[in-house]
């Protein structure tokens, strides 16, 4: 017993380069009660210092006893404990998690879960293989039926970000979140297999700058056919995120698109932008940049586009603008940010014969695609203090 107790937190002691991570599940949810079912593989399940095993589609209600969590299945109660953990012993183990208070849709996870009280809530953490998860995020992030070579460019930038963001919630005692907060992550997919095949095929891969540095693995949808410079989106520039032509996302559905906005709002903005409405003319509003512009300029104020898109939630900072009688008419092209790779270019790309390096190496100027175990992580964050390994156990 002592010993598998050891050898479990022994697992559980990860670094950010270690293969499990620990990611708090239904992040944004104040569980209270929920159902856990084993559907594949061996379970067991360890209550404070004791362990019993579970038996296949065994369920077990899981919910909110004070600050412990009291564990029952149709049967009995098996008490209340501050930590209850379901942990897989082939390698291949699979539950199913159902949140009652507050009801949500059930998800399938791979590998172990723990339990506890925080935060008058009970934090589910799923501690999972890294390349298992990599394979959801990429999954979640691109969606199913996708040619290889995009899921393992997309599985290059997830690790990338998860090796490099593995402290994010150190101070809660995991490392990443399952929302946007960090990268969008809703559990095993259905098409599982497909994209984790990808995943395993470029396994331990990253991207890193020319410093051997892990980059800001930035995407978006569609860069409307020119992706955009990082200063021009975001206040830093980095060497790799350079704006490049892209031939190959132009006649993707979401190149283009259409908005039309009342005359009276378009002035509203401007005027809180300090141009001076009183002096306007229709012409001074049209504007039609031969390239992604940076900026909307009207009667010498220059408006950042990303200004303009945030205010008018439009889908992306490159547009033209007409202006009618009583409305303005915005042309606009791409969505999203702009930045990095174009998941629409990426997929003609990869449906061309191109492979995820060359579609990596399009995006991204100067990178390096490395192992893993090669490089330093300690350079991303200098300003920060020493990473400790994570325990969810503590
Ligand atoms: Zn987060
Ligand atoms: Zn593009």
């Amino acid at each position: 017993m002592r010993a598998i107790l050891f050898s479990f937190l022994l697992f559980l002691s990860i670094t950010s380069v270690a293969q499990k991570l620990s990611i708090s599940i239904f992040n944004d949810t104040n569980l209270n009660t929920i159902l856990v079912t084993p559907t594949k593989g061996n379970y067991s399940m360890v209550l404070g210092d004791s362990m019993i095993t579970i038996k296949p589609l065994q369920i077990l209600y899981i919910s909110r006893q004070g600050d412990s969590v009291l564990v029952r299945d149709e049967n009995r109660s098996y008490g209340s404990f501050k930590r209850v953990t379901l942990v897989g012993q082939s390698g291949e183990d699979v539950f199913r998690l159902k949140p009652i208070i507050p009801a949500k849709p059930a998800r399938l996870y791979d590998d172990n879960i723990t339990f506890y009280v925080e935060f008058n809530r009970i934090m589910a953490i799923n501690v999972i293989d890294r390349e298992k998860y990599i394979a959801a995020v990429v999954l979640a992030e691109t969606g199913p039926d996708k040619e290889p070579e995009l899921y393992k460019a997309q599985a290059l930038l997830a690790r990338t970000f998860t090796v490099s963001h593995a402290d994010k919630h150190q101070s809660e005692g995991f490392n990443l979140c399952d929302q946007e907060h960090c990268q969008a992550y809703k559990g095993r997919p259905e098409a599982f297999q497909d994209v984790y095949d990808a995943v395993l095929d470029v396994k331990d891969l990253i991207v890193v700058d020319s410093a051997s540095r892990p980059i800001s693995a930035a995407f978006h949808a569609n860069c409307g056919g020119q992706t955009a410079n990082s200063e021009d989106v975001w206040i830093q520039a980095l060497p790799y995120l350079r704006s490049v032509n892209d031939r190959f996302c132009t006649s993707a559905p979401n190149a283009r698109w259409e908005r039309t906005i009342p005359l009276t709002e378009w002035k509203k903005f401007l005027a809180q932008q300090g141009v001076d409405t009183a002096k306007l003319i229709r012409e001074n509003l049209n504007f039609y940049p031969k390239e992604r512009p940076k900026y909307y300029t009207v009667l010498g104020v220059n408006i950042p586009t990303t200004t303009v898109r945030k205010y008018f939630k439009l889908r992306s900072a490159w547009f033209s603008v007409s202006a009618g009688k009583n409305e303005v008419r915005i042309s606009g092209r791409g969505y999203g940010h702009g930045v990095g790779m174009c998941q629409d270019g990426a997929m003609a790309m990869a449906q061309r014969g191109w492979t995820y390096d060359k579609i990596i190496q399009y995006y991204f100027k100067d990178v390096k695609i490395i192992e893993l175990s090669k490089v330093n992580l300690e350079p991303v964050k200098p300003d920060s203090t020493e990473v400790k390994p994570f325990d969810v156990l503590q």
